[in-house]
């Protein structure tokens, strides 16, 4: 056994296991990047191709800092110039990126990672729900959408986010003294903080029928400390009312306690089912 050891690390320090192991690596950044943004592999393999046109540092920080940073421009290049002009003439266009216009992303890491992207007609539904003169906010916040290219391609972890007719939508909150709080998420992430706390019937029926799933966002996420927020029930009830009126609309999706409490007459609004994982901290939108 011993004599194998030396071997063994001689063989690892060889040109050749370093090459295997070189690849194997990209092989990972390329599934992890194609897996969470669609067009991050793609765009980190042009980035390899172009790697002899970088200029090279003397130092290692220094080489770092060029690598890291010559990614970081080309990445932003492909998201904010490149990708949506292509995922326009395939159909998807992206969702507004700013934080004042009527469309508004609740965090910035889901056009940042190309979630952003839905067909024209659910641009139509949320552009009017948004400006409609009877909805007081004026803006609709979005979570995750779908990537901008490929029917089927799904925008994990949402296994039906993948044709561009299905968005998240944000709930409305208020402060203690009942003053609208804008462009406000409880949550790092924009889910698992829970319109109700973590009181939801649905949630321990689906968990006593064996969905560990359903509320694990809820044990991963916690409200900002310092937050004292609750729901806006009048705003969200709002933008529930606008979108089940629209004939656009096929399905929206929020837990039961909710809609019996925003919305009981919503005939659009349907219960999800215990596969997936809770919706009181979002709601989820498809169009036909
Ligand atoms: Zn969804």
């Amino acid at each position: 056994m011993r004599a194998e050891c030396p071997h063994f690390f001689v063989l690892l320090r060889s040109t050749r296991m370093k090459r295997v192991l070189n690849i194997l690596k990209r092989f990972v950044i390329v599934l992890l990047l194609t897996a969470t943004t669609q067009v991050g592999g793609l765009v980190y393999l042009l980035w390899l191709s172009l790697q002899r046109f970088l200029p090279q540092g003397h130092y290692k920080l220094q080489r770092s800092l060029i690598k890291g940073g010559s990614f970081v421009i080309l990445y932003l290049l492909f998201t904010l110039a490149i990708i949506p002009p292509l995922a326009s003439a395939f159909g998807r266009v992206p969702l507004s990126i700013t934080k004042h216009g009527a469309i508004r992303p609740a965090r910035s890491y889901t056009w940042i990672l190309n979630r952003h992207y839905v067909n024209r007609e659910m641009l139509e539904l949320l552009s009017s729900v948004a400006t409609n003169e009877r909805f007081e906010p004026g803006y609709i916040l979005y979570l995750d959408a779908c990537f901008p290219f490929i029917d089927g391609f799904p925008l994990l972890p949402h296994l039906s986010h993948k044709d561009g007719k299905k968005v998240d939508l944000a709930f409305f909150y208020k402060d203690q003294e009942g003053k609208p709080l804008h462009n406000f998420s409880p949550s790092l992430i924009g889910y698992g903080v829970f319109a109700d706390g973590n009181a939801n019937p649905t949630a321990d029926r689906c968990k006593e029928a064996g969905y560990w799933q359903y509320n694990i966002l809820g044990k991963l996420m916690s409200p900002f400390p310092n937050a004292s927020a609750e729901l806006d029930t009048q705003n969200t009830r709002r933008l529930l009312e606008l979108l089940n009126q629209s004939s656009t609309t096929s399905k929206i999706f929020i837990e039961p306690y909710l809609k019996s409490r925003l919305l009981p007459q919503g005939n659009k609004i349907r219960f999800h089912g215990c596969h997936s994982v809770r919706h009181d901290d979002h709601i989820h939108l498809e169009i036909h």
